[in-house]
């Protein structure tokens, strides 16, 4: 179990490795949601995304533990996260990634300093391969959200936010693998147990529902999702016992919803999101969530999208505007 106090002394340790990323408010959001909306704007983050706070701190114990090696089976925001904080801290890296990892990806984790090694398609492959190249050379391997280090340092968000909006009502945030809910409700039930907590999942990607649903872990046989850091397929032994413990709400958005926070982040508030980051958004815009007039806090949790990837996310987009005719205009 994750203690507040284990949140606590993560955040002391990693914060002067990550930034204390801001809070952005849209009165456009505030009327639209009929609420006070708060963006924990974690796509400002080092490396992208929130998984430098799990990362680092797992990193740091493990290097205070002796290790001179780390590994990580992830093309993805864990994997660039690892890559950073062991470049910062001089500690040599390898990163297994997919053999179709997409080349920007495996660009910046090279750019961190990390070796790239490919393995498979799957991370039932990648993860066994990540493990033995840890143990051939005295290493440790670093899982993405099922550590204890990881999910206190996934909790230091919930710190912040609880620091920065001392009034708020309530927290939403995505859930993949869980890392970050469970460190979120480690942190939050431990000294504000009032304030409510609901976790979002793609409806095509709801692992951590229907284990809810069933009171034990439960497996989905694979997902497209255009929400791709929440494909997982199940919770972890860790994560799902402290979600079904302390989650107040679980609610679940389609594609097209994640699409329009997406575009909406763009477009209103220039904030370019990653659709797993626009999720939590995605649920408090379709009305999912929250009452009036309350004060809700919306984790943005990474802004990894390559320029392809944007372009496939506005293209519906712009064939709407295509077939309406307002293609080229713009009102001033
Ligand atoms: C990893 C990730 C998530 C999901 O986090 P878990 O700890 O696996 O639940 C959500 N959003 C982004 C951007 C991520 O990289």
């Amino acid at each position: 179990m994750v203690r507040l106090n284990d949140v606590k002394k993560a955040h002391e340790k990693i914060q002067h490795s990550i930034h204390m990323t801001p809070i952005i408010t849209s009165s456009q959001l505030n009327k639209h949601c009929e609420m006070e909306v708060f963006l924990k704007a974690e796509h400002l983050q080092k490396t992208g995304s929130f998984k430098i706070r799990g990362a680092t701190n797992a990193v740091m114990r493990a290097v205070a533990e002796g290790a001179r090696f780390i590994t990580a089976a992830s093309s993805g925001n864990h994997g660039q996260a690892v890559a950073y904080i062991a470049g910062q801290l001089g500690v040599p890296a390898v990163i297994v990634v997919p053999e179709d990892a997409s080349r920007a990806k495996v660009e910046a984790i090279k750019g961190y300093g990390a070796e790239i090694e490919y393995c498979g398609l799957t991370s039932a492959e990648r993860i066994p391969r990540a493990k033995q190249c840890a143990k051939e050379r005295n290493g440790v391997y670093i899982p993405p959200y099922d550590d204890l280090a990881v999910i206190a340092g996934q909790g230091t968000i919930a710190l912040e936010i609880l620091e920065q909006l001392p009034n708020i009502e309530v927290i939403v945030a995505p859930i993949g693998g869980g890392g970050l809910m469970s460190g979120i409700l480690c942190a939050v039930k431990k000294s504000k147990p009032e304030v409510r907590v609901v976790g979002v999942e793609p409806e095509s990607a709801n692992d951590t529902y229907l284990s809810l649903q069933d009171g034990v872990i439960t497996a989905i046989s694979g997902t497209s999702t255009i929400a791709d850091g929440l494909r997982t397929s199940q919770p972890g032994n860790l994560t799902f016992p402290i979600i079904s413990e302390h989650l107040d709400e679980l609610v679940l958005v389609s594609e097209e919803e994640i699409k329009e926070a997406f575009q909406f982040l763009l477009e209103r508030t220039k904030q370019l999101v990653e659709p797993s980051g626009a999720t939590a958004l995605a649920a408090v815009m379709a009305g999912k969530v929250g009452k009036p007039n309350e004060k809700v806090a919306v984790v943005l949790s990474g802004g990894n999208v390559d320029l392809y990837q944007i372009s496939t996310l506005l293209k519906n987009e712009m064939f709407n505007d295509e077939l309406s005719g307002k293609k080229g205009s713009k009102e001033v």
